[in-house]
């Protein structure tokens, strides 16, 4: 098999993973990607160019890193099935623009969650220059790998992910749609959220069931003021837990007196029936700031 051929052909996926006798694991979210123009899109998403810094979540067989290797990235990747090793090491191009790969790629085996950034990227990244984040992302930990990384202390300055198609809808929502909620308000008031492309599922292999897309997440230029985010985010999610009623109605359980919560909701320039979709993420400081002075 010429190694001219990208891994993410499929004639090229489908060799690797005969050759090396492997079996795609659903439980680890494996779904390989083999269609390099959506490639090329999450690289162009991400803006990658020569020299850039890049950390990778879940590299799979290679086909979204080769690509941002070739693009002139350095990549760090987090890997945690033990039989990619090998297959990466074997099938990523073993020079890149005259240098060496493991001058280019390093592979550490571990869960991303557990990830101490400064201890696994020590003499192979500097920190101390912008790092972006890009991945295919196994989807099973969505959610829990975006808010990992808005929390931690590794100042990226994006991130450039592959996720299921209503997890990206949800976190792209605007004010009175389905798709706005907790998850959009949690990731949009401190995040700048961008939909990049759309994927179909024939670019996967094996298909995932849902489709897909790639969306950019990048630092807040002005931040919100949110005195206490923990309060914050369980007042939005309290204001949702029966998103068809009124915001009066979901205030209960904050404050239990009628008068008291429709006085509130006035002073705060809300209408009385209003929907919490129908909230800004402002909106919902303001909100979550008053009943914080009175609890
Ligand atoms: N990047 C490849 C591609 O685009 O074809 C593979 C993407 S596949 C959707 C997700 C990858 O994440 C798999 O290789 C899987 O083994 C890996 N993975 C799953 N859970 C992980 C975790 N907790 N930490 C790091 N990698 C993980």
């Amino acid at each position: 098999m010429s190694n001219n051929m990208p891994i993410a052909n499929p004639v090229r996926t489908r060799a690797i993973v005969n050759r090396y006798l492997m079996r795609t694991k659903k439980n680890l979210g494996q779904n390989f990607l083999v269609d390099i123009p959506a490639i090329k899109g999450i690289v162009a998403a991400a803006d990658i160019k020569p020299g850039d810094q890049v950390i990778e979540i879940g590299p799979g067989i290679g086909s979204l890193t080769e690509q941002l290797l070739l693009a002139g990235a350095k990549v760090l990747a987090y890997e945690v099935d033990k039989d990619l090793p090998e297959i990466l090491h074997n099938e990523l191009p073993q020079t890149i623009d005259g240098e060496p790969l493991a001058d280019r790629f390093k592979l550490v085996m571990k869960d991303v969650l557990k990830a101490n950034f400064k201890e696994d990227t020590a003499g192979f990244l500097d920190l101390n220059q912008p790092v972006k984040i890009v991945a295919n992302l196994p989807y099973y930990i969505t959610t829990p790998i975006i808010f990992d990384l808005i929390d931690s202390k590794l100042s990226f300055t994006s991130l450039t992910l592959m996720m299921q198609k209503e997890v990206a809808d949800r976190l792209v929502a605007q004010p009175k749609t389905k798709a706005y909620g907790p998850l959009t308000i949690a990731v949009q008031s401190r995040m700048q959220v961008e939909l990049a492309e759309d994927v179909k599922s024939s670019s996967f292999m094996p298909r995932p069931k849902v489709d897909s897309a790639v969306v950019v997440l990048t630092p807040l230029v002005h931040k919100y003021d949110i005195e206490d985010e923990t309060f914050f985010n369980q007042v939005v999610k309290g204001c949702f837990s029966q998103r068809r009623k009124t915001l009066a109605n979901n205030l209960k359980a904050f404050i239990k007196d009628k008068d008291k919560r429709e006085e509130l909701i006035t002073r705060l320039g809300f209408d009385l029936k209003v929907r919490p979709e129908e909230l800004t993420i402002t909106d919902f400081i303001k909100l979550a700031h008053a009943l914080k002075s009175i609890s």
